[in-house]
């Protein structure tokens, strides 16, 4: 029996080999490649320069409150999301394989901002009922929520067109808008205090969590594409439309998080330069499941796609990122 993507009996989902979708087993190798704990990185210079009177200004404050407080429930969201649906739905094993890895990287994320609160002390109460109480943040995760509704009824099932055509659309909720672009002013905000060598620690778990995500991005886009390709009637021009639809409204939402976080503007980074970054990675996100660009933005951050698209491990912030190779090689995928 030739394999396919959907639709497993529950004897044939445990048969990995022969593998027929490669690219799923090679994102596993890279999942695991890149292997990664918050533990090992150092939080002191981050505690220091957080306690100091004037370390931070209220507005570099902000940003970071912001985007803790966001990516703290925002990784839980993601996790329970892959597991409670779509792995359910998605009976290929080798795909089974990797989002087993994903599940267990968005656990090690969660871990992540355990530690960063525990660090810098923040008050739980206030950062994990950010995405009730923060406009900007509920809005977004408001909008996953809803996009992935039908799919978590547990009566769903992936047969009929219109199903696979609900499950397809859930899939761009979760992979192509909460990783690919609800994240993102949150990664150009942290990395660039990185790059201003400001709370390191924490930067240098955003890198990580980044590398992460890359892989989570590009194995959901290879899944979607998949799915299409073996269900071509699902892709009509009025689905097609709704996703774009969808895509328009989720730089929206981000757009609107970037001004909420940022509102004067920190070392060199306003809202409007994240807004045509925005425009620029849904354009990628757009063609990478292949329906055409909208926006034609420039990309504004090169310093931002050069940590993405490095190839080979270099120190590009001299700090001790190359040396972390403990059991996984740096590679930006
Ligand atoms: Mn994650
Ligand atoms: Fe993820």
């Amino acid at each position: 029996m030739v394999k396919k993507i959907l639709n497993y009996s529950e004897t044939e989902t445990n048969k990995i080999l022969p593998i027929r979708y490669q690219w799923a087993r090679d994102y596993f190798l890279m999942g695991v490649a890149n292997n990664w704990v918050p533990e090992e990185i150092p939080m002191q210079e981050d505690i220091e320069l957080w306690k100091k009177q004037d370390g931070l200004s209220e507005d570099e404050r902000r940003v970071i409150i912001w985007n803790l407080g966001f990516f703290s429930t925002a990784e839980s969201l993601t996790a329970n999301n892959i597991v409670l649906s779509i792995y359910r739905h998605v009976g290929n094993p080798e795909c089974r394989q990797y989002l087993l890895r994903q599940a267990y990287e968005e656990a090690i994320h969660t871990e992540t901002f355990i530690y960063c609160c525990d660090s810098l002390n923040l008050d739980p109460d206030y950062i994990y009922n950010m995405y009730i109480n923060i406009p900007s943040i509920r809005e977004k995760d408001e909008f996953v929520v809803e996009i992935t509704k039908s799919i978590m009824d547990p009566g769903f099932t992936v047969k009929t067109l219109t199903d696979i055509q609900k499950f397809v659309n859930d899939l761009v909720g979760y992979y192509v808008i909460m990783e690919g672009i609800f994240f993102y002013a949150g990664f150009a905000m942290m990395l660039n205090f990185l790059r201003h060598n400001k709370m390191v620690g924490i930067g240098e778990m955003f890198q990580y969590i980044l590398r992460d995500e890359t892989i989570h991005l590009a194995f959901g886009s290879d899944l979607i594409n998949t799915i299409v390709a073996e269900n071509p009637e699902i892709w009509t021009s009025d689905f097609t439309h709704s996703i774009i639809e969808k895509v328009k409204r989720g730089v929206e939402l981000e757009h609107n998080y970037a001004k909420d976080s940022l509102p004067h503007g920190v070392l060199g980074l306003n809202e409007g330069m994240i807004r045509e970054y925005l425009e620029y990675i849904a354009d990628r996100r757009l063609e990478r499941i292949n329906l055409p660009r909208i926006y034609n933005s420039r990309n504004p951050f090169p310093w931002l796609s050069e940590i993405m698209d490095l190839r080979k491990e270099k120190n590009f912030f001299e700090r001790r990122v190359t040396e972390y190779r403990t059991r996984g090689q740096l590679k930006w995928e």
